[in-house]
């Protein structure tokens, strides 16, 4: 885990026009550079408070050039709702190690043309600039966005990920940057 200083990007980043939150929580997560991890029962349920780690420096500047781009930006999660460890595996989640986000893919159950165009805009714009920014990986679970898909040495599109696009992606882009 990044345990380094708090990049100053992420301090300012929340205030930014066209960003908002699906978790209030994660907004102050992001403003302060720090996460914790919310421990929960069996079911589901939110018990406890578990340890807190940094948000990376490459999260927050991704974060603060895609605030730049003036494309309207819903968060569904910096940290909120992840484990440990990515979902029926054994590898630490990136989102618990500072350097993961879910962008919101909008009305994903039965966008508009408007709704097409802006999710289209935002794969378009994530997957130019995926090397600059030092994304890692984008997942997208969506016919008319998979050609947005990326994953480090393995290239672009459906053929990014040979075993089949992880499921789960088909409400938000996942995104991870580079480890410090
Ligand atoms: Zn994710």
């Amino acid at each position: 885990m990044y345990t380094g200083p708090i990049s100053p990007d992420c301090a300012t980043l929340v205030e930014r026009a066209g960003f908002t939150f699906s978790n209030p929580n994660d907004r102050e997560q992001l403003r302060s550079g720090r996460i914790t991890r919310v421990i929960k029962d069996s079911a589901g349920s939110a018990i406890g408070q578990g340890e807190t780690y940094t948000i990376t420096p490459q999260l927050c500047a991704m974060l603060n050039a895609l605030a730049s781009s003036g494309i309207p930006v819903n968060m569904n999660s910096i940290i909120g709702g992840h484990d440990i460890h990515v979902a029926g595996t054994s590898r630490t989640s990136p989102h618990i190690q500072g350097r993961g986000a879910d962008l919101e893919i909008r009305n994903w159950r039965n966008p508009s043309a408007a709704d097409t165009e802006h999710n289209r805009r935002l794969g378009a714009w994530l997957h130019t600039n995926r090397e600059r920014l030092g994304i890692t990986q984008i997942i997208v679970n969506q016919p008319y966005l998979n050609e947005f898909n990326y994953n480090e040495g393995k290239g672009s599109g459906t053929a990014a990920f040979p075993n089949g696009i992880p499921a789960g992606h088909h409400n938000h882009f996942h995104i991870t940057t580079r480890r410090p």
